[in-house]
């Protein structure tokens, strides 16, 4: 069984070795793995049981770093990475040979990011390598948000989860990419929209795909718990409710539906809050006694767009 800790030697033991533990971010927690080290992305994917065709992020401390990795930096992409990074947003860069195909599923990019986590900063210092570190979570399932997630679904998997405590953002990492240097956004995550293009402009967002994805975040069944959910409009009203149903939502339950049965992710209706809150909340309503879990769309604004984003991916179409 993992042991959970915040001691950062023992992490970088295992990491050195060559084995995989789990990681805060201030996004999710990450399975982390030498990224040049193919047999340790090899054991992520197997942990994961993650598709292959899957690629991961590389995660380093310093920009100086990334071009150890990396061949180039668009302009857009070095006036991201000089003003948010460490933050919650990943680049898609052309890769160097040094970067296993295995690790970006044979693309000649590599999708790279600084994390904003002080352990996680601190670990990545005290290594000579980047870390492969898809959500630590098995492929498909809800991200974790805090270290015991991680222990509860793959602890008999991995040896270490650094604990880092509850995830302050809780989203997964906007992920952009530059094709002809025109800035692309492939996953909407922790970086909103509105403060991306306050910083270089419009920007094309491509984020839903069918098959052969560009991000698997982009698989239209993701982040999805054992339940089914169903999505509503804000003006929807759901029905054949019974005591067994429950419901997540933004801030004012739903009529109808026992209020023991639901979960509300901010109170003060605060996006940014419901972010934080909604991958714990969609595992806790996974647990209990329910048949099935009614969500309301939030404002699509700053990262209510990212949160109603996961909603989709995690419901089922028709009640
Ligand atoms: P995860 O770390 O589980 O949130 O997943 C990492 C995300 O980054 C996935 O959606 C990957 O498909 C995406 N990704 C990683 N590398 C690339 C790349 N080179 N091109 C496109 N997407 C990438
Ligand atoms: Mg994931």
């Amino acid at each position: 069984m993992a042991h959970i800790g915040t001691d950062i030697s023992a992490a970088k033991a295992f990491l050195e070795a060559g084995d995989v533990v789990g990681m805060p971010t201030e996004t999710v927690y990450g399975l982390a793995g030498n990224a040049l080290n193919p047999d340790a992305v090899l054991r992520i994917f197997s942990v994961k049981n993650r598709p292959a065709f899957d690629p991961l992020i590389v995660h380093t401390d310093s920009l100086e770093k990334v071009f150890r990795y990396v061949t180039h930096l668009p302009e857009p992409a070095r006036k991201l990475a000089e003003s948010v990074w460490p933050g919650p947003l990943t680049l898609l860069l052309p890769k160097r040979d040094l970067v296993p195909d295995l690790t970006t599923s044979g693309l000649d990019t590599v999708a790279v990011r600084i994390p904003n986590h002080p352990l996680t900063l601190a670990l990545l210092r005290s290594l000579d390598f980047p870390l492969a570190a898809p959500s630590a979570n098995p492929f498909g399932y809800i991200s974790p948000t805090t270290a015991q997630h991680v222990a509860d679904q793959l602890g008999d998997q991995i040896p270490y989860v650094l604990d880092g405590g509850p995830c302050g953002i809780g989203l997964e990492s906007t992920i952009i990419g530059f094709e002809n240097e025109q800035p692309t956004v492939y996953r909407l995550g922790g970086m909103a929209l509105e403060q991306l293009t306050a910083l270089i402009g419009p920007l094309t967002v491509r984020d839903h795909s069918t098959s052969n994805p560009k991000a698997p975040g982009m698989l239209s069944s993701h982040y999805a718990p054992r339940k089914p959910v169903y999505l509503l409009d804000p003006h929807e009203q759901p029905t054949g409710m019974d005591e067994q149903t429950g419901a997540l939502v933004f801030s004012e339950p739903f009529l109808g539906i026992p209020i023991q049965n639901q979960l509300v992710l901010s109170p003060s209706g605060n996006v940014i809050e419901a972010a934080k809150n909604l991958f714990a909340y969609l595992r806790q309503l996974d647990q209990m006694t329910l048949t099935r879990i009614y969500a309301k769309r939030l404002p699509n604004e700053g990262l209510g767009r990212a949160v109603n984003d996961r909603l989709k991916r995690a419901s089922v179409t028709t009640p």
